[in-house]
């Protein structure tokens, strides 16, 4: 039986039921392939014959076509016949994908023998929500001495790399070494020093996720039988296959309709910022390995942005991968379920004007005459909520109305959904608004935010060069920093009265390196600005004088 998958493909309907207004006229479960042959009436009409595998059934996976609807031209017997004489020795569509794609890369049992893979090169990880604008894309981590090893049937993977930064970054731009690693249930990074540590468990589950994404760890879980496949469909040029491994993270596979080797595993993570992420790794420039077909060139997107483009150098199967085994210092750390627990520590730094601390991301609360305003919503929701229940503590008698955010990068809108679900009105750069825009309205479904579950319209001001805030207690005025090689959306808050600056960035007192503390001085020198004290988001409160001091060094 063969039948065209469908690219608009329509979800079947939940808890049994086959399809709004369908009837399942008889069913013929199949156990040697687990698929079962399914006769549908739908609307008191049509008639449809198809096989699924027994998953299928789950609401989550069915999918029923409408290019099955040609089926219909056979009479129902002869279906019923023809299902009955080949049932067992026909492949499912989406084993078909699955088959085919083992026998391009070399064979089902060489891939099952697979133990290892150790893949060396060279290329870049993308910037990703750090670059200069929410949309650019010039920014990158150039990686040499990548290496990255897999231990197939242990599931302990570890990359280890040199970035060097291609722009000015906030550490300078000596190269750095990574080693970023997952054992089972254990994601852990070394740090140069040798010290291990523990990342989260998000960290750790986007890790196991990764080894599948490439071409013979995903045809090989497929190919397990504990593994589901479903909605087999053509789109593009590729056959795509949906499939769930048998430890139960779910992946898109797609393979070329002519060589059908894999070009690319598609699946889905959480990401603060932007919601629901496709994560997806396209695979080109196959080469002949030890008797399977690798890809020498595979390309990672985080949604829009490439975050890994590597170029294989190197490439061995069997080969000894070394001790992937996570280090005992991470092994034995308890697992690290979220953010640390948030501490926003209060300063008065004038009247009426708050430096909420605590951790690595300040925020700083304005009192106007009949409202209150924060500068930065930080780092993720639960900083934000905190620092946003802290200003409304401090000054209980007037309503907490507005939120500046200093600048796109991730750590620091990473409090924007907090701050509109709790009704605030962000004021940010005008080449923040299409970003901000479409991160308010994206889908947090994975792991849905206060914004997600109590939705709210987005109220946004956007500033060009400059706006003043101003009523009979307060000035407050808000100024593009130009030309920065931090980024083009900075903006830094100007207290005249008080003499303050706030700024994100630019300038962290205390800190080894000043990329962009020149620039900083510039636009202070250029607006004519009096400061005697800088209130960062990073590092402590500091004399206007140790600005100064970076022009020497
Ligand atoms: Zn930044
Ligand atoms: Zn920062």
């Amino acid at each position: 039986m063969h039948f065209s998958p469908a690219a608009d493909d329509r979800h079947v309907g939940g808890h049994g039921a086959f399809h709004e207004g369908a009837t399942l006229l008889y069913e013929r479960p199949l156990i040697l392939t687990r698929q079962i042959t399914v006769q549908v009436k739908r609307a008191g009409r049509d008639f449809h014959t198809r096989t699924l595998p027994l998953a299928a059934l789950e609401p989550a996976y069915g999918r029923l076509e409408p290019e099955v609807e040609h089926t219909m031209k056979h009479s129902i017997l002869a279906l019923m016949t023809a299902a009955a004489i080949s049932a067992c020795a026909t492949a499912t569509p989406e084993q078909q994908i699955i088959g085919d794609a083992a026998s391009a890369l070399g064979g089902r049992d060489r891939i099952l023998a697979v133990k290892t893979l150790v893949i060396e090169g060279e290329g870049a990880n993308g910037n990703l929500g750090q670059d200069m604008t929410p949309e650019a894309a010039g920014q990158a981590f150039m990686l040499s001495g990548y290496k990255r090893s897999i231990d197939v049937s242990a599931g302990r993977t570890r990359v280890q790399q040199t970035r060097t930064p291609n722009f000015e970054y906030f550490q300078g731009q000596a190269p750095q070494q990574q080693v970023l690693g997952v054992d089972g249930e254990v994601g852990y990074n070394v740090a140069a020093n040798g010290n291990a540590t523990r990342v989260s468990n998000a960290v750790a589950k986007d890790r196991r996720a990764e080894i599948f994404h490439h071409p013979i760890t995903i045809v090989r879980a497929a190919l397990d039988p504990a593994a589901r496949l479903a909605n087999p469909r053509t789109a593009g040029g590729q056959r795509v296959v949906d499939i769930t491994t048998a430890s139960g993270l779910a992946f898109t596979l797609a393979i070329d309709e002519g060589t059908r080797l894999p070009t690319r595993v598609v699946s889905m993570t959480d990401n603060p910022n932007l919601g629901d992420v496709a994560v997806e790794t396209s695979f080109a420039d196959y080469q002949d390995v030890n008797g399977l077909k690798l890809p020498a060139h595979l390309t990672t997107k985080t949604d829009t942005v490439t975050t890994a483009d590597i170029r294989v150098t190197k490439q061995a199967l069997d080969a000894d991968a070394g001790n992937l085994a996570a280090p005992a210092a991470a092994a034995s750390a308890a697992p690290v379920t979220g953010p640390p627990p948030v501490i926003v520590s209060t300063e008065e730094v004038a009247k009426g004007i708050w430096f909420l601390a605590g951790q690595s991301h300040h925020s700083v609360l304005v009192e106007f005459k009949d409202h209150l305003m924060l500068i930065e919503v930080p780092q993720n929701e639960a900083r934000a909520l905190a620092v946003i229940a802290k200003a409304r503590e401090l000054r209980s008698g007037k309503p907490l109305t507005h939120a500046v955010v200093t600048h796109h990068h991730f750590d620091h809108s990473g409090g924007i959904r907090a701050a509109v679900s709790e009704g605030l009105t962000l004021i940010a750069h005008k080449a923040t608004a299409a970003f901000f825009t479409a991160a308010i309205g994206r889908a947090h479904t994975i792991a849905p935010d206060a914004l997600a579950r109590n939705p709210k319209p987005l109220k946004l001001e956007t500033v060009d060069e400059e706006l003043e805030l101003k009523d009979e207690t307060r000035t407050v005025n808000l100024y593009h920093i130009a030309g920065s090689p931090h980024a083009d959306t900075l903006l830094m808050a100007y207290l005249p009265k008080e003499r303050i600056l706030v700024e994100a960035d630019v300038f962290s007192p205390a800190a080894a390196v000043q990329p962009y503390a020149a620039n900083l001085l510039e636009n202070i020198k250029k607006r004519n600005l009096k400061v005697d004290r800088i209130v960062p988001i990073h590092g402590a409160i500091a004399p206007f004088t140790e600005l100064l001091k970076t022009e020497t060094h």
